[in-house]
């Protein structure tokens, strides 16, 4: 990997230590490039003049998030952000009175808020498959749980907190074996390592373009595998989603774009496929394992700390790392940090409520590590939290 070009085209790298991927990754110069140029076309010329001007690099989003995948381009859907991604795949899956969702201990708040809607809603039943002994999903529980009135297996990838990687392509052969639909949210997984909707063996998919792939905020998508297509009943359909035929009569658009709308942020858009490009010219692979090894090297440092509590669960572990300092509010933790110019964040049980719950936790600190972090910056780091007494 050659930090050197990498460093010096994340311009964020001169002003802060950035250890908040997980919130948000710092955007490369070419896609920050790619969002402002769009924009200052769309001044010059007009917004619907530069999006017809900028045709190819709207194609090339598709075609760059169908590598980053491994799935076609017709699979995709690009929208918001992860939330209304993943809404749309769940919300657009029928599901009546009694049938049953599984999903994991470490279920991200969005979407079991969205199970728990449907459970008063529509009767849906929601059961949360245990965790192993490393605390990651455990398979074998999962398949036992498999009866005729489960519809849908739910799970979320690489969770909001913590270094947990559920295992995503274990679970799909369960899937498949079962032939039940499979979702994945892949928000904090897509960009950190590689992610093959084949290996996985997922039906949908949902990702964030702000994390770890260090695209702009207000970017997401949607991979619908094209067989799962006419399963789904999208929740909301307007005049880009479907094409309105005759007077009484629409059809929908044939392919994963039935799950976009209209009106969006192009510029976003077309940042998104530059800053997946960028992901894949340096590997995921090669992120993964610089990513994963920063991390781990990191938390046996931290765990050595009196006082301090790495609070991460799994066997492989991720680039985000959750920990608490003593009893130090976790909010402390974080403004000391910011003074000396580090960014890392919170994360408190409203996030993940199964988890932390089930673990006593109710805040803690969370931080993810990138490529692009060096092992510079987490010295500072470190010498910064010697500093917070315990
Ligand atoms: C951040 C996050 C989301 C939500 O992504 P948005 O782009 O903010 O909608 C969903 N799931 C997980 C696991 C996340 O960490």
């Amino acid at each position: 990997m050659d930090m050197d070009r990498i460093r010096a085209e994340t311009p964020g790298a001169e002003q802060v230590v950035h250890l908040n991927n997980c919130g948000a990754g710092l955007m490369p110069r070419p896609v920050l490039d790619a969002v402002i140029g769009h924009l200052r076309l769309e001044a010059a010329i007009g917004g619907y003049e530069a999006e017809a001007a900028a045709a190819d690099a709207l194609a090339n989003t598709y075609g760059a998030l169908s590598r980053l995948l491994n799935c076609r381009r017709d699979e995709i859907a690009v929208m918001e952000n992860a939330t209304v991604a993943w809404d749309m795949a769940f919300y657009g899956l029928p599901l009546a009175p009694g049938d049953v969702v599984l999903t994991a201990v470490s279920e991200y708040a969005s979407n079991y808020i969205a199970y728990l809607q449907r459970a008063a809603r529509d009767g849906i039943q929601v059961r949360v498959v245990p965790n192993d002994a490393h605390g990651q999903t455990d398979v074998a529980a999962l398949a036992d749980m498999i009866d005729h009135r489960v519809k849908l297996i739910s799970i979320t990838h690489a969770p909001t907190n913590g270094g947990l990687i559920n295992p995503a392509a274990a679970i799909g052969q369960v899937a498949r074996a079962a032939g039940v639909p499979y979702l994945l949210d892949a928000c904090q997984s897509a960009g950190q390592m590689p992610l093959d909707v084949e290996a996985i063996g997922c039906d949908m998919l949902s990702a964030t373009g702000r994390k770890f792939l260090r695209g702009p905020r207000g970017t997401g998508f949607l991979y619908v595998r094209a067989g799962m297509l006419a399963r789904l009943d999208p929740p909301f359909l307007d005049l880009h989603a479907a094409i309105w035929q005759s007077p009484e009569h629409y059809e929908m658009l044939p392919n994963a774009r039935r799950f976009e709308n209209w009106e969006n942020y192009v510029a976003g858009k077309i940042g998104l496929g530059v800053a997946v490009d960028y992901a894949l010219d340096i590997g995921l692979d090669a992120i993964a394992g610089r990513v994963q090894g920063l991390a781990n090297d990191l938390r046996s440092r931290m765990a050595a700390l009196p006082g301090l509590t790495v609070q991460d669960l799994g066997l492989e572990k991720s680039g985000i790392i959750s920990f608490s300092v003593g009893e130090v509010p976790p909010g402390e933790v974080k403004a000391t940090m910011a003074a000396a110019g580090i960014n890392i964040s919170t994360s408190s049980a409203h996030s993940t409520m199964q988890d932390m719950h089930s673990r006593g936790i109710t805040a803690m600190n969370r931080m993810g590590v990138h490529y692009y972090n060096t092992e510079a910056e987490l010295d500072r780091f470190m010498d910064c939290l010697r500093t917070i007494p315990a």
